[in-house]
Parts: structure tokens; C-alpha cells; sequence
């Protein structure tokens, strides 16, 4: 099959890679119809997170149709069309059970190889998926595919970046980083009522999907741009602040940002040794700070019914949609942010 591989940093590659086939009883093999490219690649992309081996087929979000399954799989059959959630989960465990899909003992992270051990992604024709009928998600064939595939990391990551900002329709909340995380973070808090939200970015066409999305656009390089916040606030600060960048200067924003007693919910993956703040500095600010892994597999059937009900509309995140075979320039126009490649979807050319 062909596949974007892991070759160095800045070195993706589409390249002929082996089929996957059937490991384990419970695994299938799925046919990729769309696969996207994630803020989460980029840290892999740019070298800040090490380890994986060269060859590693990358991705972890992917929608598409099973084409094979192992002999103990009884929930999914040939022909269904699946969305998976980016970590597999074995639904039984203590983590699975309390909702913890994200660190399922014996779960693992699509598109991470290191050493011979894990799991390739899915920015390939085929991926091979482990405990299938515990991690994968059924969908209607109805449905408009590249929507659904926004369930299974970015859509999900979102609303669980407002849950764990407990947002609540009286608040102030702010969004630190306009990337479709910190997008959807935007839907995840009006869908649970707030009405006030900060959307801090630099950059012009995300900070416009925040307006359109009906945040306030605050382009942090701006002169007296957190000082509208706090004026707003009465001088407190935010109730709440979502951080969807995972870098040190957007945790100390965040910190900035918050208000004593607030919560900092953090969803962009972060690979510093410490916090740009210090412990008693959190201690001066009473603060709750939250952060992780998104449970995504726990969230993504709510998230189907509400794309299916029209209560949610991802059409505006669909920006590009590109065959696989140029995943290539799709990784450097999404690392660069460049009009038009808010989230970039490839088709697989077996796929579709
Ligand atoms: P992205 O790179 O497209 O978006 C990041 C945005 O942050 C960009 O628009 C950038 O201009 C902005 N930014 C950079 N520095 C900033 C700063 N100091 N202040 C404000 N904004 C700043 O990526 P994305 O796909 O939106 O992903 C965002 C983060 O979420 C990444 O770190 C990704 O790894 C992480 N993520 C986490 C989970 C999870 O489960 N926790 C899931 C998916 C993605
Ligand atoms: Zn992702
Ligand atoms: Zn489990």
C-alpha cells in the first residue's frame, strides 16, 4: 500500500510501506476513505517529540471501511463504515470503565512506532486496528465522512478542553491558540452555554473563524490586547482558560490570563520539563489546572448524534481536502498555517 512515512524531522514521505494485516483475534483491517493531518503531527514534524522509528506510518485520525476481521471481532463486520478515536481502548479495564478511554491499560496511539513496538497511523491506504470492536465506532454511510472524522480527535479533544474548563454560561472564558483544537475548544463551550469567550491567536484567518464562530478575536501581539480581557473582568481575569497551543509562552499566558480561582485547561501537548509558572505562584492564585490526554472514544458518540441532529456544523473545518499522495506539501502548509489549511484532509487514493 502507499503511506506518508516518518523519515526525519521535517522528512515526511509518500512511499510504498507493507499491508497491514490481522495481529490479534480482536484486530480488523480498515480501508482509509479520509485521513487528517493534526496539530499533534506537528510536534513529531518538527522534531520536539523523539523516538519514533523511521518508516512509522504517521497519523491518528482516519474514517473509512473494514476489509478484513480477525476471528474473535463480533461487533463490526466487513462493509461498516468506521471512525476510530486516535488511542485504542480495550473497554474494560479500570480507565475504560470510568470513562478514561485515553489510558486504557492496554491501549496505544496510532502513527507512534519506537523501537519496533506500537502501533503505525493512519495516513495510509490500510490501517490495522487493535481491540476493533472497543475502539472503533460504527457510522451511517449517510453521513458526510469528513465531518464524522473530526469526531474522532480534534471535535472530541475540544469539548473535553471546555469540560474541563467546567464552562458555564455566566462566565469568561478565554481560548489560548486558534488552531482547529482551539476552534472547536470555541464550540465545546458555546455548546455547553457560555456566551463570553476570548479567542487569542495571531493569526488573521483563525482569529476570523473565532468571530464567525462567535468568540472575540484578540490577537495577542497587539498592544493592550490582554488588558481588554481584564477590563472586561473587572480587573480578575478569566474565569477560565483553554490552552490548545502546548508551548511554554502559551502556558504562561494561560497563567496570565486566568483569574484567582479560575481553571487552565490544557489540551495542547506539551514537552517542557517544567511550567513557566511556579508552584507558589499557582499557590498565590488558588489555581486548578487541568491537563491531558483527550478520552475521545468516550465522547465520540454524543459527538456523531449531535453532527447528525445539525446541532453541530463542522462544514467550516473542512478546509482542503487533498489527495494522500500530496501529504507531503499538506504537513508544510499546515505547519505554516498558510490561508486555507485550517485542517487538511487526505483522501486515500484506495479509498475513495
Ligand atoms: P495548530 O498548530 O494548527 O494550532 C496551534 C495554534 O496556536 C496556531 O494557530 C498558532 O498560531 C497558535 N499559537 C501559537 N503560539 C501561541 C501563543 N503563544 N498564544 C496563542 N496562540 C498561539 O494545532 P492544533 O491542531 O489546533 O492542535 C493544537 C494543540 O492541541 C497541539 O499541541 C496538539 O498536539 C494538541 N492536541 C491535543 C490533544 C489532546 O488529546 N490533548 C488532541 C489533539 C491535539
Ligand atoms: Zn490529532
Ligand atoms: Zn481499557
Amino acid at each position: 500500500m502507499k503511506a506518508l512515512t516518518f523519515q526525519g524531522i521535517r522528512d515526511i514521505r509518500y512511499e510504498s510501506a507493507a499491508d497491514p494485516v490481522i495481529v490479534a483475534p480482536e484486530d480488523v483491517i480498515v480501508k482509509v476513505l479520509y485521513t487528517a493531518v493534526c496539530g499533534s503531527d506537528l510536534h513529531i514534524y518538527h522534531g520536539r517529540e523523539s523516538g519514533l522509528d523511521t518508516g512509522t506510518v504517521m497519523g491518528h485520525e482516519f474514517v473509512g471501511e473494514i476489509v478484513e476481521t480477525g476471528r474473535a471481532v463480533k461487533k463490526l463486520k466487513k462493509g461498516d463504515h468506521v471512525v476510530s478515536p486516535f488511542t485504542t481502548n480495550c473497554g474494560e479495564c479500570y480507565y475504560c470503565r470510568i470513562g478514561l478511554t485515553c489510558r486504557c491499560e492496554r491501549g496505544q496511539l496510532y502513527g507512534w512506532v519506537e523501537n519496533g513496538h506500537g502501533l503505525h497511523g493512519g495516513q495510509a491506504e490500510y490501517v490495522r486496528v487493535p481491540m476493533a470492536d472497543t475502539t472503533l465506532v460504527r457510522y451511517s454511510a449517510e453521513m458526510d465522512a469528513t465531518q464524522v472524522l473530526l469526531t474522532g480527535d480534534i471535535m472530541a479533544t475540544g469539548y473535553f478542553c471546555a469540560d474541563q474548563a467546567d464552562v458555564r454560561p455566566e462566565g469568561v472564558y478565554a481560548v489560548v491558540g486558534c488552531g482547529p483544537v482551539g476552534l472547536m475548544a470555541i464550540l465545546g463551550a458555546k455548546a455547553r452555554g457560555a456566551e463570553t469567550i476570548f479567542a487569542i491567536d495571531t493569526i488573521p484567518e483563525r482569529l476570523e473563524w473565532a468571530k464567525k464562530l462567535g468568540a472575540i478575536p484578540i490577537d495577542f501581539q497587539e498592544r493592550d490586547s490582554l488588558e481588554r480581557i481584564r477590563s472586561l473582568t473587572h480587573g480578575r481575569g478569566a474565569d477560565g482558560v483553554m490552552e490548545a497551543v502546548g508551548s511554554s509562552s502559551a502556558a504562561r499566558l494561560a497563567y496570565d490570563l486566568v483569574r484567582p480561582g479560575g481553571i487552565i485547561s490544557t489540551v495542547g501537548v506539551h514537552t517542557s520539563p517544567g511550567f513557566p509558572f511556579s508552584p507558589a505562584q499557582a499557590y498565590d492564585k488558588n489555581l486548578t489546572y487541568k491537563i491531558g490526554r483527550c478520552p475521545a472514544r468516550f465522547y465520540m458518540e454524543k459527538l456523531l448524534e449531535s453532527i447528525q441532529a445539525g446541532q453541530a456544523d463542522l462544514r467550516p473545518f473542512i478546509s482542503t481536502i487533498m489527495p494522500l499522495a500530496e501529504g507531503r506539501t499538506a504537513y508544510d502548509r499546515f505547519d505554516r498555517k498558510e490561508p486555507g489549511y485550517l485542517k487538511v484532509i487526505l483522501k486515500s487514493t484506495e479509498g475513495v
